[in-house]
């Protein structure tokens, strides 16, 4: 039986440890921390992650406002937003939830943010920094994911890291911290054009799963004895729940917890740490601010 990465006990652990921070630095006269979240429309999934953030955030001692836009919101008006955003000294982090409405570019938007409130590290600086291993944000799903291999002890060095999954938000940047020197995994990326893909999920000693595909990942996929990263979260039908469905990941559970020598569980594995690396890097962007 797998050893349970618990998702959501590791990421109180980093919540206390922000609010223990964020509370010496009030204490010795620095305002709180602030973040800046905008969101455009009324999508329910990016209305929940935002209130998500807020609460999150609110529970650490960190400020922050939401602020709410119709959908058919001009570009050039949201750049502006996000200029503004960016001259106002009581803003550290500045959060642009996506996806936005088509007619608006989101990279134009990512772009427009002052990289040194880009608590995302989606802006190209931030990202370029994270490949050449400059000090800098953490992007928050990889981070996370890190965060927990740490706290758990499972060694990385050495150790042959399959990502599935080469998006911007979570595969790519991966693949660069496990790359990192302290990390000093061999990293392989998968994606939809990979041939053969099962046989080198096998070869993983830590195997990642970011594809957004329910329990894609099977058994003969794992080699025994690996360490399973579950980043998935997809909704399936589920008559059973009044909501109608129930989230699953992108590894198929129960046939895989029996073989892996750790496993993250879909819900309460990586999304719970998200959310706290998004708080570690509004508290660094509020030092960084200050120094
Ligand atoms: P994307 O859709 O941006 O990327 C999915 C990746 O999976 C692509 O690189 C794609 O390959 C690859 N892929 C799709 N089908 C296959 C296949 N049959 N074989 C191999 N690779 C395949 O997704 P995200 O990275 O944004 O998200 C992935 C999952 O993680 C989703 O379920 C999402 O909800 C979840 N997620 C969870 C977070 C959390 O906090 N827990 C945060 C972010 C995402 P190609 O590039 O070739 O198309």
């Amino acid at each position: 039986m797998a050893h349970l990465i618990d998702g959501k006990a590791l990421s109180a652990q980093i919540r206390e440890e922000v609010k223990q921070a964020v509370t010496q630095r009030t204490s010795e006269g620095h305002r709180a921390p602030y973040l800046a979240v905008v969101l455009v429309g009324e999508d329910p999934a990016s209305a929940s992650y935002v209130r998500g953030k807020a609460k999150a955030s609110a529970e650490v001692g960190i400020g922050s406002d939401t602020m709410t836009y119709p959908d058919d919101i001009g570009e050039n008006e949201l750049l502006d937003i996000v200029k503004g955003l960016n001259e106002d000294p009581e803003v550290d982090g500045i959060l642009v939830q996506l996806p936005l409405p088509k007619h608006i570019d989101d990279r134009k938007v990512i772009n427009a943010i002052d990289p040194k409130k880009d608590v995302d590290c989606f802006h190209p600086e931030s990202v370029g920094n994270l490949v050449i291993g400059l000090d800098g944000f953490q992007p928050a799903t990889p981070a996370g994911i890190v965060e927990m291999l740490r706290r758990s002890n499972i060694e990385t060095s050495g150790k042959h890291c399959v990502i599935i999954g080469r998006s911007n938000i979570v595969g790519k940047p991966l693949a660069n911290l496990m790359l990192k020197k302290g990390m000093d995994s061999t990293v392989t990326v998968c994606h939809s054009r990979t041939k053969d893909l099962p046989s080198i999920a096998r070869q993983a000693d830590i195997l990642v799963a970011a594809i957004g595909w329910a329990n894609f990942v099977t058994a003969d996929m794992v080699k025994p004895g690996a360490v399973v990263i579950d980043v998935g979260i997809n909704r399936v039908d589920d008559e059973t729940r009044e909501r109608g469905y129930r989230l699953v990941g992108d590894v198929d559970f129960e046939a895989v917890e029996p073989i892996a020598s750790h496993i993250t569980p879909v819900p309460g594995g990586v999304g719970p740490m998200t959310i706290a690396v998004l708080l570690q890097n509004t508290l660094k962007a509020a030092v960084d601010h200050s120094a």
